[in-house]
């Protein structure tokens, strides 16, 4: 008896063992695809910030319908729709791209049945799939395994594989230069409406004003201006208490696209990626860019190498931003190659 209960014991304890490693496992897995962190907070008025992960848009409420801006993806973008029908019960009216990049202007098809679509003018280039028979990019000469000058959906790897059907412009299971160079941008609706400097939109008694920022980040990148709501929205270019990604084309190009945003009249800076803020904030990442700009060409002008400049320019003003402490010496380099003319590297992935 007491064998037996010792055994029946040792059972009990084995498929306790083997239910716990069996919850670790479909946790884990659970871990790994749980749902994104989605969420809607008021910035003033009828103006709203919505999030998807680490992405931001936002949208304007009137009695006549809503005007949004990135619909960053599908799902994300079906989610809010539905928010928008139990919570304000109007369609939207306006979908107004910041740029083309495929992580925040995925989805939009989502509202193709109610909304114009507006973007810069070069957004359909951007889009489009580049001309000539450009070479395949150097990441992607790594997945080339049979070397053919293509990646088959069984060479892709990483996040060439995870996207792959965004990057598979004619559907047929094997991405070309030209497309992994377009990027993952299949499912970016294109906008019917484009503009060249600014674009106003006008819906139940609002404005709206897309304002294109010039090169910075993209080609195509544009702020959208609430007036009323004194309110300011930039993805990627504009980046609140956190520095930039990479500074693309040009420092100077960057330090423009910020003036152009601070030559608005406004308080409220909402911006695609984290922290939202003030005008002061938007300043203070306008004046990140000049000292960076400037301190690097002092550093240059006293020859001082490159290694140097980076040891002693410490930008020390922003140290409490996000990503000082990754990103001050890649943005040292970025200019200090500009300045100097050559070429650049060392750049980290877009956003
Ligand atoms: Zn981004």
């Amino acid at each position: 008896m007491r064998r037996k209960e010792c055994l029946m014991n040792h059972r009990l304890t084995s498929s306790l063992i083997v239910i716990a490693a069996l919850a670790g496992i479909v946790s884990s897995a659970f871990a790994q695809q749980k749902p994104p962190a989605r969420g809607i907070v008021n910035v003033t008025g009828q103006l709203y910030r919505a999030q998807n992960d680490n992405h931001y848009t936002v949208f304007l409420v009137t009695p006549e319908g809503i005007i949004m801006s990135d619909p960053i993806n599908r799902d994300f973008s079906r989610w809010l729709k539905a928010e928008f029908a139990t919570r304000f019960k109007v369609p939207v009216r306006y979908l107004l791209y910041t740029h083309k990049d495929w992580d925040h202007a995925s989805g939009g098809a989502v509202f193709a049945d109610t909304a114009e679509f507006v973007g810069h003018a070069n957004m359909r280039a951007g889009v489009a799939l580049p001309p000539g028979t450009p070479a395949l990019p150097a990441d992607a000469v790594k997945m080339d395994a049979n070397r053919n000058g293509l990646i088959e959906r069984s060479e892709a790897t990483g996040a060439t594989s995870e996207r792959f059907d965004l990057f598979d412009e004619n559907r047929n299971g094997i991405l070309s230069a030209a497309e992994l160079i377009r990027g993952p941008v299949n499912d970016v609706y294109l906008p019917s409406t484009t503009f060249r400097d600014r674009h106003t939109v006008t819906l139940g008694g609002k404005r709206v004003i897309m304002v294109h920022l010039g090169a910075a980040h993209t080609d195509d990148s544009s702020a959208l201006y609430f007036p009323d709501e004194r309110a300011v929205f930039s993805a990627d270019v504009m980046q609140i208490k956190r520095l930039p990604q990479n500074i693309t084309p040009t420092v100077g190009a960057y330090i423009d696209a910020l003036r152009t945003i601070l030559s608005l009249d406004f308080d409220h800076a909402a911006t695609g990626h984290a922290l939202m803020g003030t005008r002061k904030d938007a300043a203070m990442s306008l004046q990140y860019l000049e000292d960076l700009s400037t301190g690097v060409a002092a550093g240059i002008g006293a020859g001082r190498s490159l290694a140097e400049i980076q040891k002693t320019l410490m930008l020390d003003a922003y140290k409490s931003f996000e990503r000082w402490d990754t990103h001050r010496t890649v943005h040292i380099a970025q200019v200090y190659q500009l300045l100097k003319g050559t070429p650049r590297s060392g750049a980290t992935p877009t956003n």
